[in-house]
């Protein structure tokens, strides 16, 4: 049986590492300074089979009240490099800090992100987006860690395979993303900076300010929303409620009445329904009735599926 490694901790509390406050501990938890390290935890962790979770900024996510079995692996936060117009960075470094980074550099490209909670490795597996931009149209190439064959893969933005919230890292859960080569432009530094806190902005004022992962469900497709439910297609067009092919999952709910519904501390937020909030103390198991609440209602109402944008550990 081999050693654990030293920087591997046991029995952490994941709940102040996630934005909902919510989760039970990690059996263990490493803190990967290298690949070396990676590799140290993964043969151990592997060798004793335990099973292995990644965890980005924990903005996306649900853990479980009884927290996870197995090791835990967060990244540090490396300095991005900066070549020309490409940008390499390490998956462990937050979204936010690298938009204001790039704009320091005077270069264009991530300004839609300021303010998205997170690490750029969440970022890059769940294709984050806002205001019309997409990591996905910045991503030359990602450099992955493969748990399994405990290999480097190489893969360029196309095998990425991205679309509307998704990457081919949420079908190969072996993919550990390691870092990403980005993009970007140009730009004038003074007026990318008036776009990111404009940005900044439009969240503190429209988005609920307790701690929440964000938007819960993916908005559906307007052609899936024309044809199973017409008349709340007309309503959502009718509000500006529809956008880049897409019905805002929020109007929907809120047109279905659910807005302000709770269970315990965990409730659906007035101000943007598709945030489900935590007011304080709010278990996994509350949040999770609450996820099926939402999307039992919604089928019952119109006939559609909703999925859930957010990850559920275990
Ligand atoms: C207030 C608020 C506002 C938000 N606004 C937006 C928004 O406008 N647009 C948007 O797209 N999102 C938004 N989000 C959601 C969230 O911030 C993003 O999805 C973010 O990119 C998730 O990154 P993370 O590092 O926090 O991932 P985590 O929550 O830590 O993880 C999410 C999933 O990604 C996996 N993962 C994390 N790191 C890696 C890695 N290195 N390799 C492989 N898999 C990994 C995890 O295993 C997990 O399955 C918001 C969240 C909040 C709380």
């Amino acid at each position: 049986m081999k050693q654990r490694p030293v920087f591997i901790q046991e029995n952490v509390r994941l709940a102040p590492l996630t934005t909902y406050q919510i989760g039970g501990p990690a059996q263990f938890l490493a803190k990967i300074n290298s690949l070396e390290e990676l590799t140290s935890a993964i043969d151990w962790a592997t060798e004793d089979h335990w099973p292995i979770y990644f965890l980005g900024g924990g903005s996306n996510l649900l853990i479980s009240d009884q927290g996870v079995a197995g090791l835990v692996i967060t990244l540090t936060e490396p300095e991005p490099i900066f070549t020309d117009k490409i940008v390499e960075v390490g998956a462990g470094h937050s979204l936010s800090k690298l938009v204001t980074a790039c704009i320091d550099h005077g270069l264009a490209g991530l300004e839609w992100a300021a303010g998205i909670p997170g690490q750029v490795g969440g970022a890059v597996r769940g294709n984050a987006g806002a205001f019309g931009g997409w990591l996905a149209d910045r991503v030359i190439e990602v450099v992955a860690y493969n748990i399994k064959s405990k290999q480097i893969e190489v893969i360029s933005a196309q095998d990425c395979q991205y679309a509307y919230r998704h990457s081919i890292f949420k079908d190969r859960a072996e993919l550990l993303i390691w870092s990403v080569k980005l993009a970007l432009e140009i730009g004038n530094q003074a007026e990318l900076q008036k776009i990111a806190d404009e940005h900044r902005s439009y969240r503190r004022q429209r988005h609920p300010l307790l701690p929440s992962a964000g938007c819960v469900f993916k908005n559906p497709a307007v052609d899936e929303v024309a044809r199973l439910a017409p008349k709340l297609l007309q309503a959502a067009q009718s509000v500006g409620a529809v956008s880049r092919g897409e019905v805002s999952a929020g109007f929907i709910i809120s047109q279905a009445g659910l807005a302000g519904y709770s269970i315990g501390p965990a409730q659906i937020s007035r101000q943007h329904s598709n945030f489900l909030v935590n007011n304080g103390g709010a278990t996994a198991e509350q949040m999770r009735q609450l996820i099926e609440y939402v999307k039992t209602e919604i089928r019952h109402q119109y006939n559609l599926e909703f999925i859930p944008e957010v990850a559920l550990w275990p």
